[in-house]
Formats: structure tokens, sequence, C-alpha cells
């Protein structure tokens, strides 16, 4: 979750006895704030999360996308990782809870970090265009994670199924810009990032994706730490990429409910459910496209 706006709060609840740690990933320096007696695992434990999570978001964006950010690890009673928010202002940084019983499998499985993570390497848009954030961290975590063999595509394509119908159009549906529904923000965002995704495939021979966008933007300065009009980011995504379909697809999407026949989708894409898993097929007409999206590991840049 991205919380931005309480970001004057962000250096609240630190503890003096927190022990600052730093690791370098993807060419970054990341400092980790953490009191690693509070949990029953060790430090090491934990930092190899931190790590790991880190590890997946630089393989998708080619490098770790800002070079410093800060982790704070706060602990809570219940769960296994929960309540992340990220910050821009004051430079990237976000906020993470663990359990106090948290167990390896916990980290391990922890998607939330990663997606804590993504959202460093997008530039803060003014609020009406939230859910692009949510979406971009909803969409690339679980690529990111299998892009470093902590998913398998099927994993990643299962969830999907699972998932994506929660951001379609429901009645009364204004389009993105303007239904801010938990569904719409995350899973609507995310609709968007796969629609956008398949059809740069598409229009390019699958020779781009969304990922030649996100790490152009990315490049290009826009990190959570800066405030930008969404034209701008959409601008320079669509340069590094086919030319025209992310400002295409949120001109569609921003202001109207646009239906996407998610089952026809899945089946050009080769992704076959039987309500268990997924089964991928290599004879479907967007198998390479599939296999493009989440299929192997990228260069690294
Ligand atoms: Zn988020």
């Amino acid at each position: 979750m991205l919380g931005r706006l309480l970001c004057t709060t962000a250096t609240m609840g630190l503890r003096a006895s927190s022990a600052s740690n730093r690791i370098m990933v993807g060419g970054s320096t990341i400092d980790i704030s953490i009191n690693s007696e509070q949990f029953d695992l060790g430090q090491t434990a934990l930092l190899d999360w931190v790590t790991r999570s880190a590890q997946a978001v630089t393989a998708y964006f080619g490098r770790f996308p800002v070079a410093h950010a800060r982790v704070h690890i706060t602990v809570s009673q219940h769960g296994r990782v929960s309540h992340g928010v990220s910050f821009g202002q004051g430079g990237a940084h976000c906020r993470i809870s663990v359990g106090q019983h948290a167990t390896l499998a916990d980290l391990y499985n922890d998607w939330e970090l990663t997606h804590e993570m993504i959202h460093f390497g997008f530039p803060s848009v003014e609020d009406r265009h939230h859910w692009i954030e949510e979406g971009i961290a909803t969409y690339v975590e679980p690529i990111a994670r299998a892009s470093v063999g902590i998913l398998s595509a099927e994993q990643v394509w299962g969830e999907m199924v699972r998932d994506m119908p929660q951001g379609l159009p429901q009645a009364g549906d204004l389009g993105l810009d303007h239904t801010h529904t938990w569904g719409r923000t995350y899973w609507g965002g995310a609709l968007f990032c796969l629609m956008a995704d398949v059809e740069i495939r598409k229009r390019t021979g699958n020779s781009k994706g969304l990922q030649d966008a996100l790490r152009a933007i990315n490049r290009a300065g826009g990190t959570i730490e800066a405030d930008w009009p969404l034209e701008r980011a959409f601008q320079i995504g669509d340069k590094a990429s086919d030319g025209g379909t992310l400002i295409t697809l949120y001109g569609q999407m921003s202001s109207k409910p646009v239906e996407v026949d998610l089952g026809h989708l899945w089946a050009q894409l080769g992704v076959r459910s039987d309500g268990q898993g997924v089964a991928l097929d290599d004879q479907a007409p967007l198998a390479a496209i599939r296999s493009g999206i989440c299929g192997f590991n990228k260069r690294r840049e």
C-alpha cells in the first residue's frame, strides 16, 4: 500500500534500540532499521528477506529503482508480514510489520515488501491516479518474484486468474480515475497493466513489453521521490515501447468502465484453470507473449 500522504509520520515509532544495517543490492544502498531482539527469527533471516525482496525488484527494473532507500521493520503480535506502507518525501522508504513469531517460510512467501519496493520505481502522481501506483505494484510483484525463482510461472498466472476479476468494473463504475474502490485501485490498476503488457507485445512482435516502459520511466527519474503528471510517465513509457499503448489505454479506461473478457484473454494466453491451479498451454495463440511476460529471466541492464 502506498501512503506518501502520511509522510510526516514516517520517522515516528523508531526505537532508540533499533540497529541500522546497510545492504547493497542492484547498485543501491538500503538501510534497514530493526530491533532483532523482538523477533523469534534472528537478524540474518530478516536481512535476507529484505535482500531477496530487493533482488526481485532489481531483476524487474534492471537495477534497484532508487539509489538509496530505507526499510523500517516493526514488530507485530499477529500474522506474518503486514501493514507495508511506502513514502517518497524525505527519500524513498517504507515501513512494514513482521510478526513476532514469523517463520522463515513466512518471510520466503511474503509478497508485501516486494510490492512496497516496486512503489519506489514509479513517480508519485495525483490522488485520482492512485490506481496506477497500486496497479503496477500489484501486477509486477509476482512477476518480479518469479524472475528470481521464488514463484513459478504457473503460480504467477494462477494468482492472476484468481484475483484479476476483482479489477473488473462493477455497476456504477466511472472509470479508473473516478472509481476509488479497493478492487478498482489494486486489481483495476493491475488489469490496466496486463492489458498494456499484452498490447505492447502484440504491436512489437513481443520484442518490447510493459517492463521496457517502466524501466524507461524509472531511468528518466520517475521514482516515488518525484511528483509527476501521469501523462509524462506514460509518454516516456510509450516512447520506450510501442509508441502509444499507455496513453491510448489510459484514454479508454480513465473515465469509462471498460469490460474485459478475461476468460477469452486467459484462453488466448494459454492459461487454463481447473479451479485448483493452472496449466500453461504453449500452443495457445498468445503463448509466446505469456512467456515474454513471465517465463524467463529477462536481461539485466
Ligand atoms: Zn501499494
